[in-house]
């Protein structure tokens, strides 16, 4: 049990989080691997939300909520730091949740869904090896027909550059969270929000919620104003500042 009082208190819950989904079976060790390389770019990005991530949350609530058809998709670290905010978001947006994970494995899989439906998801869909999307090699291009599949907009928190790429060429638009500014999934996305997962996703759905009331020219031209390649560069010169 780690004291509320100590310095490191959030960073040593949520490395807890990781460590205990690895336990219960619904992360891969990798997952280890990709939280520390997060932990890395919170630490110089000062460990709080920048301005230019609730920018980037409120054009990406302002797309979710224009879209036609948004689908979540879920891998083990998402399932295992913000399992409740998943199934809040789902609900807020009545869309469906979709476990695609990086290393594939059915078990994994269905530890993820069973893991989501305990705490109350609705709509949990697997991938479906009858259908797939474009530019993908791996096992990740399978998608279930009632998810990825027919999607316009697809909710990647925590993505792999190839995926959000091969996303995109399908021609989806696509929203990541991702701490790191540089990777090729923050450089590819529709809409990246640079910030930690544990952080942004209570915003993103405040924000859903109160943009519930606006009308669609409100919402288009929130993303007409929203221009993510400056918002990564100033994300990066953020960094710079707090480095020197
Ligand atoms: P890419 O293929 O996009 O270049 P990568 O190979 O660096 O990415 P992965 O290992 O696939 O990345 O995924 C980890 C990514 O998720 C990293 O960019 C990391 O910064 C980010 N990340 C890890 N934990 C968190 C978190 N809690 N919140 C937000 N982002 C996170």
């Amino acid at each position: 049990m780690i004291p509320k009082s100590h310095p490191r208190y959030e960073s040593l819950r949520t490395r807890d989080l990781i460590v205990e989904g690895i336990k219960k079976g619904i992360t891969s060790t990798h997952g280890l691997i990709a939280h520390g390389r997060g932990e890395a770019f919170d630490y110089l990005l000062g460990e709080k939300t920048t301005d230019f991530a609730k920018k980037s949350i409120e054009a990406a609530s302002a797309l979710l909520l224009l879209a036609k058809y948004p689908v979540i998709s879920v891998n083990g670290n998402v399932a295992a730091l913000v399992p409740k905010e998943l199934i809040q978001l789902s609900n807020l947006l009545s869309c469906p949740l979709e476990v695609n994970i990086f290393n594939t494995s059915k078990n994994r899989e269905i530890k993820i869904k069973n893991y989501l439906l305990k705490y109350g998801a609705k709509n949990v869909l697997l991938p479906d090896k009858k259908y797939k999307i474009k530019f993908l090699k791996s096992n990740r291009k399978y998608v279930n027909p009632n998810g990825i599949f027919k999607a316009d907009v697809v909710f990647v928190p925590l993505e792999d550059g190839n995926r959000t790429g091969a996303l995109i060429k399908n021609g989806k638009k696509v929203i990541a969270i991702d701490l790191n500014p540089l990777s090729r999934t923050a450089q590819k996305a529709t809409i990246t929000i640079v910030d930690n997962i544990t952080r942004a996703m209570s915003l993103l759905i405040k924000t859903i919620a109160k943009y519930k009331k606006y009308n669609k020219s409100k919402l288009k031209k929130i993303i007409i104003n929203y221009n993510n390649k400056s918002n990564l560069k100033n994300s990066l010169k953020y960094i710079l500042q707090n480095l020197s």
